[in-house]
């Protein structure tokens, strides 16, 4: 059947998030690429050569009226910019992570949305991750009961890819990188604000940016957080490690392996036995008897629980039918968190604020 395609989408920034869209476009229904923008000549003929229509430059894609959407996957510092511009030419806009560098600059584009009456939205695309959902979903449905403690991380071991990322004016570093991904999925697992945050920075490959961070975050519902990215880990924690008042979960990687550990609820207390531990015995850390616990592997997420596809909501809210999958508060407030974490690894102190 042949797609019906109303939506025509210019692609600004042709590198590796611009092709990954270009291909998540050509997957999704009612909306095409129409064309593509870079400034690396390279890049242009790449797009060339995968049979998309090359603009030459930003004016002819925003005076070509048949353009309705701009993605913006270009680096970090001109997302700001570039996002205006569409905006006030008409367009409805699309924008990589992290939307902006300070969270005043989104405040601008925000009011300028509001003014053109144009929609623009943030791909923060890790809400989808599998792993995530899992999460999620443990927390409100309290399979653990009640969720005090959660450990989030990301870890590699081939430093920070060698381009802008690596350089502060453009926005590079990992707290603005996967620090965005690990912190907006964050806050989507509690209803609370935060209380207090502090943060450690690592610098082991390079001084100018983060190579890595340590964020601790304290809810004010008591819930506590421990978020780390590292770029220098040739054996990873695992991605996730959960802890609740009736049980632990680990889910090590994004190939969803992992185990939950809870209490069996129809068992009495066993008091654990003593175990011989190094030179020495232990009760208080010999592990819960089998017959007290309940091993589960980590279950896949039910179709209907996924989240509705990025682009099929964004049309839909272009035509007042949803509301944003990314909420461009949620998104401000993610920024606002990222402004106080570089704020307390700075000052090395916890910062009190209400986030
Ligand atoms: P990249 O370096 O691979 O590609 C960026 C492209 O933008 C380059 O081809 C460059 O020539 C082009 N460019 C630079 N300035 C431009 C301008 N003014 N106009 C037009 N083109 C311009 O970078 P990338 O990895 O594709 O990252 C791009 C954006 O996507 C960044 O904001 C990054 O944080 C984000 N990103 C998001 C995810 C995700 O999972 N959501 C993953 C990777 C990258």
């Amino acid at each position: 059947m042949e797609k019906n395609e109303d939506y025509r989408l210019v692609i600004v920034g042709y590198g590796g998030m611009g092709s990954y869209h270009a291909r998540l476009v050509e997957q999704a229904e009612r909306i095409q690429v129409a064309g593509v923008l870079d400034i690396a000549q390279y890049r242009q003929e790449l797009a060339k050569s995968h049979g998309h229509t090359i603009y030459d430059d930003l004016q002819s894609v925003l005076s070509d009226d048949t353009i309705d959407i701009v993605l913006i996957a270009t680096p970090n510092d001109v997302h700001k910019e570039l996002a205006i511009a569409a905006l006030q030419a008409g367009k409805h806009v699309i924008c990589e992570k992290p939307v902006t560098i300070h969270s005043q600059d989104l405040l601008d584009i925000l009011q300028v949305a509001k003014e053109v009456e144009r929609v623009f939205m943030v791909h923060q695309n890790r809400r989808w991750d599998e792993d995530f959902l899992i999460v999620r979903q443990l927390i409100q449905q309290q399979t653990i009961g009640d969720v005090f403690h959660v450990e989030s991380r990301v870890q590699g071991a081939n430093g920070i890819p060698g381009d802008w990322r690596q350089l502060k004016a453009y926005g590079g570093g990992m707290l603005l990188d996967w620090g965005v991904h690990l912190l907006d999925q964050l806050l989507l697992l509690t209803d609370s604000k935060i209380e207090s945050v502090s943060a450690e920075l690592s610098t082991i490959l390079n001084t100018e940016v983060d190579d890595g961070f340590t964020a601790r975050i304290t809810f004010k519902d008591g819930l506590t957080a421990l978020v780390e990215v590292g770029t220098t880990n040739y054996i990873k924690l695992p991605r996730w490690y959960v802890k609740g008042s009736q049980g632990t979960a680990i889910i090590q990687d994004w190939d969803l392996s992992g185990e939950i550990v809870r209490k069996n609820l129809d068992v009495a207390h066993v008091e654990p036995k003593p175990i011989q531990a190094g030179r020495g015995l232990t009760k208080t850390m010999a592990p819960p008897s089998e017959e007290s616990t309940i091993r589960s592997p980590i279950e896949r997420i039910a179709e209907q629980d996924v989240p509705e596809e990025f682009f099929h909501n964004f049309i839909a809210v272009v035509e007042g039918t949803a509301k944003p999958a990314v909420d461009n508060e949620q998104v401000l407030r993610v920024l606002r968190l990222i402004e106080a974490l570089f704020e307390a690894a700075e000052q090395n102190q916890i910062i009190q604020r209400e986030l």
